[in-house]
């Protein structure tokens, strides 16, 4: 079965949609698996099927994945793809949107490589359809073992790979990168010389979120001061879902200071369960006159649309677009972070 097969196309459009819609993932990954299933089978056989009614029988297909097919392959969009796609395009604030236009890519993303759901390639694909020209690859570092933190041999051969990918993808470009820890001291989880040769370093705070005040403040500065670190990911490390996490505590004023000193963007996280920074931080950092970048910090391919809610709290907060490095080209935005490093 060729993969841009109408099926596959509507049950991966389906899967996208969902994520969007933050559905649980087994919901998510059921879609995905008729997806894969679907363009695994001959033409033949897949029409001989829907004949036949017979599609359920193929392991995994279900009811609801079985319709979607049949009626996809008849020409038709699926009612379920149809009922998904009509509350999308819920309308947004109009700063927000023109924020969001100017966006041309994410430089904050994970693959399968770490703690991702997807390939490289998925991902990359999924940012290209949505209009972006970039997507910054950014797996998490060693010390964050339960994320499958990438040793810098693994991160070796992931740059091999997006080089070998890039061929294929351009003008779309994977950016390479890493989000990598903060360690207790402030240095970061990985070998300079290979952050050196990444395009985005993202700097996060994963563990010992509770220190003190004054040594987180110091953790973090030492880290916005290297100059690796490209942007300050999730700066509170707060968790606003279920039983959430009370944001660190550190002096704001001090690393918003040092983040417009050493040029090191703040992210605007856009994960619906971290929206980080709260606005009073976010404006605050509006003030002390930082950069931003907008990112996803997606894990999954449908998470990538995410995108617009950091550009609503952008917008709520006076974010100007030409502070945010993702409204650059890619070769701007990696030549300025090169001229950093
Ligand atoms: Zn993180
Ligand atoms: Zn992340």
């Amino acid at each position: 079965m060729p993969p841009d097969a109408p099926a596959v196309t509507a049950l991966r459009r389906i899967a996208f949609l969902l994520e969007l819609a933050q559905e649980p993932t087994y919901r998510v990954r059921a879609f995905r698996r008729a997806a894969d299933l679907v363009s695994a089978i001959t033409a033949d056989e897949l029409d001989r099927r829907i004949r036949e009614g017979s599609l359920q029988q193929l392991p995994g297909i279900g009811a609801v994945t079985a319709l979607a097919i049949t009626e996809a392959q008849r020409g038709e969009a699926p009612i379920y793809l149809r009922r998904l796609e009509s509350t999308e395009g819920r309308a947004v604030a109009d700063d927000a949107a023109v924020l969001r236009g100017a966006l041309r890519g994410d430089c904050h993303t994970h693959s399968d490589w770490s703690d991702g759901g997807s390939s490289i390639l998925e991902m990359a694909e999924a940012a290209r359809s949505l209009g972006h020209e970039y997507v910054a690859l950014t797996d998490h570092s060693p010390r964050l073992t339960v994320a499958r933190g990438l040793s810098a041999e693994r991160l070796g051969q992931q740059l091999e790979d997006v080089e070998r990918l890039n061929a294929g993808l351009a003008p779309f470009r994977i950016l390479t990168g890493i989000e990598v820890d903060i360690n207790e001291d402030g240095s970061l989880d990985q070998e300079d010389g290979l952050l050196d040769s990444l395009d985005i370093v993202v700097a996060s705070v994963h563990s010992f979120l509770r220190m003190p005040r004054e040594q987180m403040t110091e953790r973090m500065i030492t880290a916005v001061a290297n100059p690796r670190t490209d942007v300050l990911g999730h700066c509170t490390g707060r968790i606003v879902a279920g039983r959430g996490r009370p944001e660190s505590e550190f002096d704001a004023d001090a690393v918003f200071e040092a983040c417009r000193r050493f040029d090191v963007a703040v992210e605007i996280n856009s994960r619906p369960e971290r929206l980080d920074p709260p606005k009073r931080l976010l404006r605050l950092a509006v003030e002390a006159g930082c950069r931003f970048a907008i990112d996803t910090d997606a894990h999954a391919p449908g998470q990538l649309g995410w995108q617009i809610r950091g550009c609503e709290r952008a917008a709520a907060c006076g974010v100007a677009a030409d502070s945010v490095i993702n409204t650059l080209s890619a070769t701007n935005l990696t030549t300025r972070q090169r001229s950093a490093h």
